[in-house]
């Protein structure tokens, strides 16, 4: 059920969820009207005032009940995620523990009133305001923590939330929905299920304040149309093309299988996956060769089956693309691991990787979101850090070597939000999370991205 005014409520029209490990529809779940949208927009903006006039400890209450409600129901979440995700039950499991850990981070986080000025003449306050209705759009590849790591923050602050999760996985935050109904107070919290249209409305709406938005960069583009009729606050979290520069005095051994990890977790669906490696000419061969290794050894299959490492593409258009870029793969590089989709039902590409190709080929300049990764060869450094900052994503980025200080020189001239020394993929709520170019705009987590959810609003007082 949609979770609207603090009523769960069906719909007259439903949406086919399928599972991505068979290809076949598994469950229903009710499709919003946008007179749903309607009522969940004036449900939230009739409870606004009093969520933000609740004291500070109540709010925070709520949201360590909400995450307590995570962690008692995290067996059958990771379960449910895994159905309709795709991913290996290890790694659901992982993602709601996350959305436990990112909720209870809001749930205790300080945003204090900053006191900028205060002698004989003046006493100037910084205050950070409630912004009103905040919606929430979400993508499909992290469904339950993308979408509950921006509730809490905008909770906390006293704005109410309208959650607007991915058509092809809803079911798991909907669950949560359900479960963690009476926690707030009827409006604070609403869950709407669209079929890829009520996102433009939501956007465009003038009672909604502000957007948070995980998702491609070409929807990205739209929602910021959408929102200028109405100077909307946005946040922005779009695609990235991660590069990893692997500089020639690396131990492949002990390097090999950590690149593997960043660029396959999740199926290669990660919004900040390695999806570029440039390796240099000296180990190219041997990273070749251990990657395709590690490639091979891989168990794929359904994500709930013992022993899965990766699972399928979460959906049919993904699994579309992926097809495409092992075309592109074969055609402009050489295959030395994979290649091939299963030869099973569901959306299953064993994870390939493709040597022998160069920037300009589809599967180097484009995010391909899928587990293809394309290994560039490179003689001098200045090369790949030109080539790394060549396109216009800038999410994260890495660099490998022995030599800390020089990975660490190369970490600063790279154009991306996020940059790691000899690793990759790593954050948390404490850390700054922002995309760099067609990256992104604004940032998330920490007392940076909590402030996005905020108006700031000064108090000037004259003394004489
Ligand atoms: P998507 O842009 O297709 O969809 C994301 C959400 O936007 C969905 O809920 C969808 O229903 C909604 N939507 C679709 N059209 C809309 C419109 N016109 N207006 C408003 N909303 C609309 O993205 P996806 O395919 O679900 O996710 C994959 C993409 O997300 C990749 O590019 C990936 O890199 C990116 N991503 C980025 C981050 C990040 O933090 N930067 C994290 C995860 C995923």
């Amino acid at each position: 059920k949609l979770l609207i005014d603090g009523q769960l409520v069906d719909s007259e029209q439903r949406l086919d969820i399928i599972d991505p490990a068979s290809g076949t529809v598994y469950t229903t779940v009710p499709r919003a009207s946008k007179a749903d949208a309607d009522n969940a927009i004036a449900a939230a903006r009739i409870a606004q005032p009093a969520w933000a006039a609740l004291k500070l400890a109540e709010r925070r209450e709520c949201l360590n009940l909400f995450a307590d409600i995570v962690k008692e129901h995290a067996d059958e979440l990771a379960r449910s995620l895994v159905q309709e995700q795709g991913k290996p039950l290890a790694e659901a499991r992982m993602e709601i523990a996350f959305t436990e850990i990112f909720i209870r981070h809001f749930a205790q986080i300080e945003l204090p009133v900053d006191v900028v000025q205060d002698d004989d003449d003046f006493r100037i306050e910084v205050h950070h305001k409630a912004l009103g209705v905040v919606v929430g759009i979400t993508p499909w590849n992290f469904p339950v923590l993308i979408s509950l790591f921006k509730v809490a923050p905008a909770l906390l602050l006293g704005n109410t939330f309208i959650l607007k999760p991915s058509p092809t996985t809803p079911v798991t935050v909907l669950k949560i929905a359900a479960l963690a109904k009476d926690i707030f107070p009827r409006g604070v919290f609403n869950v709407l299920v669209d079929a890829n249209d009520l996102g433009a409305y939501l956007s465009a709406h003038a009672d909604v304040a502000k957007i948070s938005f995980t998702g491609s960069t070409a929807t990205g583009k739209k929602i910021m149309q959408g929102a200028a009729s109405t100077l909307k606050r946005l946040t922005l979290e779009l695609g990235g093309n991660d590069a990893g520069i692997i500089l020639g005095d690396v131990d492949i051994a002990s390097v090999a299988q950590k690149i593997f990890d960043s660029a396959f977790f999740n199926c290669g669906q990660v919004c900040i996956a390695m999806k570029r490696v440039y390796a240099h000419a000296s180990i190219y061969d041997e990273l070749c060769a251990a990657l395709a290794k590690i490639a091979d050894a891989t168990q794929v299959g359904n994500g709930l089956a013992e022993g899965t490492q990766i699972g399928p593409l979460q959906n049919a258009m993904q699994f579309e693309k992926a097809q495409h870029f092992l075309r592109i793969a074969a055609q402009d590089g050489k295959i030395v691991a994979g290649g091939a989709v299963l030869d099973s039902a569901g959306y299953f590409v064993r994870p390939t990787i493709v040597r022998d190709i160069a920037d300009g080929s589809e599967l180097v300049d484009v995010e391909q979101f899928a587990p293809i990764l394309p290994i560039i060869k490179f003689h001098d450094v200045e090369e790949a850090i030109t080539r790394a900052n060549a396109l216009s994503y800038g999410l994260g980025g890495s660099v490998w070597s022995a030599d800390i200080d020089k990975a660490y020189t190369i970490a600063r001239r790279m154009e991306s939000g996020t940059v790691w020394v000899n690793h990759h993929l790593h954050f948390g709520p404490h850390i700054p999370f922002a995309g760099a170019k067609e990256s992104g705009i604004g940032v998330e987590f920490s007392v940076e991205g909590l402030k996005e959810f905020s108006q700031t609003a000064v108090i000037s007082i004259a003394k004489k």
